[in-house]
């Protein structure tokens, strides 16, 4: 299991830290090297930050963005690229324990779908977008009864879903069949995210990239935020800096967790090959093990796969490449899920960091009184993230809150200690759905 089936050509796979969507943008907006004023400073240049960004100055408020990088150098351009009305988190747990908060989770998942749709059409976005869905995908008979079960409390909540089998749902033969959310789809996430920075760039915020904030301070009448060469005054500051939230004084305490997440990316395949798996649909799919396993084909038909191992990092994070023994690990279940593509190469690999919550469950908040955060979409951030942040620029800017940022919004900062969020758990989880596979023969 731990890789040694690698064939030779894998050798050539091409470790990146960036993302293996986009090439990094090389017109970079200069680093802050002033003091300056501004109604609203966000800290942050994901789809996050940049939408919240982007909704602020809709509304006419002056803004300024500072990123330490450049905007899209996080989590935003280094996903699996699948946007899905499907909520976070266990639904049969949680329609036990809490039905009001799975009920606000499959109404929040699925706006962000349409959140995201809209930003694409209304900025003519090109990110490779196909609205096919993505499915639950079981690759054993214990899955199959979990997706079913699954089924029923979402449809319970409110989710528009469709269970079905191997056939039914076009997927590739190796898998059982599973639950399709049919809003929603696959995407470049690269190309999404850049598209959002030009658009950014092309607004009236002020976007100083290259410009990480080292310290916020609320002064009562307002915040100050300081970078390496400059400082920004600001009546308010939103914190939308995912992964790295914990590493600023003001971020409450356990507010998140950093996890590191891994994809691999096959070379092209003729589209008869993949059509003759069985995976007709092009669906995303996630699988339903206990630590997913994704799958998304790619318009020029590369086949992206993620997840499988999850591993806590510590804050100050910084840049990675792709654990070899994870790489080979991604492979195995490549190979494994479509074994007659067995000969295709992997040719590309990289990394990202997610700020996962004990929740699982995006948080809004305020940290102080003038500084708030819009943070921690876990998994599921391509459409919850930039549509957490217009919420929170529509709470800084109007007397009316939506209703779907209300289920998120933390009064008290009280964040209770994780269960999950422990190496030791993620790799017995890890080692557990090994176990699951191999006495189903998968
Ligand atoms: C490998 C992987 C696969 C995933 N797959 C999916 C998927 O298929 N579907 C899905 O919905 N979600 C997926 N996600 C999750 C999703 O990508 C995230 O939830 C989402 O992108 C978070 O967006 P964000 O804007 O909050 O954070 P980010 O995109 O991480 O942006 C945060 C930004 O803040 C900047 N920053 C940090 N500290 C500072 C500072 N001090 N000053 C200034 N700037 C700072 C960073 O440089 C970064 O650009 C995946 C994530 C990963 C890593």
């Amino acid at each position: 299991m731990n890789g040694s089936s690698l064939p030779a050509e894998d050798a050539d796979t091409r470790y990146t830290t960036f993302t293996g969507w986009v090439d990094r943008p090389t017109d970079l907006t200069a680093p802050l090297d002033a003091t300056i004023s501004c109604d609203v400073a966000v800290i942050g240049g994901g789809l996050g930050g940049m939408a919240t960004a982007l909704r602020l100055a809709e509304r006419g408020v002056d803004v300024v963005l500072l990123e330490s990088d450049f905007c899209g150098y996080g989590a935003s351009s280094r996903n699996a690229g699948q946007i899905s009305a499907k909520p976070t988190g266990e639904p049969q747990i949680l329609a036990k324990v809490n039905p009001q908060l799975l009920r606000d989770l499959v109404r929040f998942a699925g706006s962000s779908v349409q959140f995201a749709e809209d930003l694409i059409k209304q900025l003519g976005i090109e990110c490779d977008y196909e609205a096919v869905g993505n499915v639950g995908a079981a690759v054993t008979k214990g899955q199959m009864r979990k997706a079913l079960r699954d089924a029923q409390a979402l449809s319970d909540a409110g989710a528009t879903l469709q269970f079905g089998d191997q056939h039914e749902l076009g997927l590739p033969d190796t898998f059982l069949g599973g639950l399709l959310t049919p809003a929603g789809g696959t995407m470049n996430p690269g190309m999404f995210t850049l598209g959002l920075r030009a658009a950014l760039l092309e607004s009236g915020v002020r976007v100083f990239e290259q410009s990480p904030a080292q310290s916020v301070d609320d002064i009562g009448s307002g915040a100050t935020v300081t970078t390496p060469l400059g400082r920004v005054r600001a009546k308010k500051v939103v914190l939308a800096n995912n992964a790295w939230a914990p590493e600023l004084a003001i971020t409450p305490q356990r507010l998140s967790r950093p996890v590191w997440v891994n994809m691999i990316e096959t070379a092209p395949v003729e589209r008869e090959r993949i059509e003759a798996t069985g995976w007709t649909s092009r669906s995303g799919l996630a699988t339903k093990h206990n630590v997913m396993e994704s799958y998304h084909v790619t318009p020029t038909n590369t086949i992206a796969v993620g997840v499988r191992r999850l591993q806590i990092g510590k804050n100050p994070i910084s840049d990675r490449i792709s654990d070899p023994v994870v790489v080979a690990d991604l492979t195995d279940a490549f190979r494994a899920r479509f074994p007659s593509l067995r000969d295709v190469p992997v040719t590309k690999t990289w990394g990202g960091w997610i700020a996962m919550t004990s929740s699982r469950a995006p948080v809004a908040g305020k940290a102080s009184k003038n500084v708030y955060y819009a943070i921690g979409c876990n998994g599921h951030g391509l459409g919850q993230a930039p549509y957490l942040g217009s919420l929170l620029a529509d709470r800084l800017t109007t007397d009316e809150i939506h209703p779907d940022i209300m289920p998120w919004w933390e009064s008290e900062n009280h964040f209770p200690r994780s269960l999950y969020l422990h190496n030791p758990v993620l790799r017995a989880a890890w080692l557990a759905d090994r176990i699951g596979d191999r006495r189903a023969g998968r």
